[in-house]
């Protein structure tokens, strides 16, 4: 077993009982018609943990995530978070019981600033969510939260700038800083580097190192070398199915994965 699943599954020094893994999928199947878009997928995320899912288009690595998400019911199987069985519950409640997930097309509001984008996104993660946003003062609890995020990511000194502003790498740091002000137990990044330019994936791959080690995060990523660089253990899907889970030194070596990234099958990926 992982070290990360051995210590989240260890009896927690409170003694209130072993402390279950972040995330459990197991037998996750997804049909489209006579598409099998994810077949028996397994797959267990430990406390503190940072996996990867990688493989080449149509995979089912986004059909993957959204059902994680709770964006798409599985054809068969089961998705634990926390412990708790939530195959059948809400992407919104999934979010109040602290997912935070980024979305593969952009959810900004363009003509707002970043700051007051970071704060409909925490009173989004509050029990004040059924309150409709309205420019605040700017120093109550949900603005002061929404600061210290954006410093998190970098981008503190632009808070007042609109997103109609950012370069498409800023537009994703504040994706995820969005996802972090709700102070979620999992974050899950979909396709975080997708379009953007070497140095911006260099900057965004800083800025998710930096993030705290005790949010267990999933990424789903198409860039091999992004997706490796950034996780402790990673998945290679094809074709719905799994191919191989392990380091990433183990997946990189593995020959259905050099073949699939390297070989004739899908030569615009990288390694
Ligand atoms: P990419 O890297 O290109 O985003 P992916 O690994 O995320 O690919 P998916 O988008 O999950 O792959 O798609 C897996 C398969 O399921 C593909 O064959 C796709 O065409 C099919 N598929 C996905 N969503 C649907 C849908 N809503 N209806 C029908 N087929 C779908």
């Amino acid at each position: 077993m992982n070290a990360a699943v051995r210590e989240a599954t260890a009896p927690d020094p409170q003694g209130s009982g072993p402390v279950a893994p972040a995330l459990v999928v197991s037998g996750l199947g997804k049909s489209y018609g006579g598409v099998r878009a994810v077949d028996d997928i397994s797959l267990t995320l430990g406390a503190g943990e940072r996996m990867g899912v990688i493989g080449p288009n149509g995979a089912g690595k986004t059909t993957l995530f959204k059902m994680i998400a709770g964006d798409v019911s599985p054809t068969d199987g089961r998705v634990e978070l926390f412990g708790r069985d939530v195959t059948a519950v809400p992407t919104a409640r999934r979010a109040r019981m602290g997912v935070g997930r980024t979305f593969q097309v952009s959810n900004l509001f363009r003509e707002m600033t970043l700051l007051d984008n970071v704060r409909v996104a925490a009173r989004g993660g509050t029990s004040g969510a059924r309150v409709f946003w309205r420019p605040q003062g700017r120093r109550d609890d949900v603005t002061m939260r929404s600061l210290e995020t954006l410093e998190s990511v970098g981008l503190a000194d632009r808070r007042d700038d609109t997103v109609a502003a950012l370069s498409h790498g800023e537009q994703r740091q504040l994706e995820i800083a969005m996802a972090l002000v709700g102070r979620p137990r999992i974050l899950l990044l979909d396709e975080p580097a997708a379009g953007l330019s070497s140095a911006e994936r260099a900057t965004l791959r800083q800025r998710i190192e930096q993030l705290p080690r005790t949010i267990p995060i999933l990424l789903i990523e198409h860039d091999m070398s992004l997706a490796l660089g950034l996780t402790d253990r990673v998945m290679c899907m094809e074709n719905g199915r799994h191919v191989v889970t392990g380091t990433p030194a183990e997946v990189r070596a593995h020959e259905t994965v050099r073949e699939i990234y390297l070989g004739r099958r899908d030569r615009k990926d990288r390694m």
